[in-house]
C-alpha cells in the first residue's frame, strides 16, 4: 500500500511542475519541478498568486478560456508564455483541473496545475 508521505514524496519528486491553489489560484504548495522550472523557492510563492508566473503578453482571452473551462468544473490545457523568477520567458505547456467540486457548486475549491517547459519546442 502507499502512505500519504510516500504519496507526497513521489508528487514533489515528479518531473513536472506541480502547483496546487486555493480557488482564487493563490498558491498553497509547489513540487521541486516547479521551482526548478521558475527559479522560485516554494517559500517565495506559496501565499502568491499563480498570475506572478504571467509574462503579460498572453492575450487576455486565453486566460478567460481557462478560467471559463475551471469554473464549469472543466480542465484546461494550454500554451501559456511565463516570466521565470531572474524574468526570462519560457513557454509553459499547461493543465489546470478543479480538485473537490463543493457540493451544489460549480467549479473547485482547489484547482492543481501542472506543466512542463516546451520551450524547445516551440
Ligand atoms: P486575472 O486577474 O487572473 O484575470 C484574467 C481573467 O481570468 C479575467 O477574465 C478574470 O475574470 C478571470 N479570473 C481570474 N481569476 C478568476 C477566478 N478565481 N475565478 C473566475 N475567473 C477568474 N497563469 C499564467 O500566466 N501562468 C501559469 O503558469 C498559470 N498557472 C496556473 C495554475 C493554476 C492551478 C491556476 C488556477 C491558474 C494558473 N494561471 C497561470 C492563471 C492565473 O491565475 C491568472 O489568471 C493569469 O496569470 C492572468 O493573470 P492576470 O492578473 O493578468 O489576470
Amino acid at each position: 500500500h502507499i502512505t500519504d508521505a510516500l504519496f507526497h514524496h513521489a508528487i514533489d519528486q515528479s518531473a513536472i511542475a506541480v502547483s496546487i491553489t486555493d480557488s482564487a489560484a493563490n498558491i498553497l504548495y509547489v513540487n521541486q519541478a516547479f521551482c526548478a522550472i521558475t527559479g522560485y523557492s516554494a517559500a517565495e510563492v506559496v501565499g502568491r498568486n499563480q498570475s506572478l508566473l504571467s509574462y503579460r503578453s498572453t492575450p487576455r482571452a486565453v486566460y478567460q478560456e481557462l478560467w471559463r473551462a475551471l469554473t464549469a468544473g472543466r480542465p484546461w490545457s494550454g500554451r501559456l508564455l511565463n516570466r521565470r523568477k531572474d524574468g526570462r520567458p519560457y513557454v509553459a505547456e499547461l493543465t489546470v483541473t478543479p480538485l473537490a467540486p463543493q457540493s451544489g457548486a460549480e467549479g473547485g475549491s482547489h484547482y492543481l496545475g501542472m506543466h512542463w517547459d516546451a520551450t524547445e519546442e516551440h
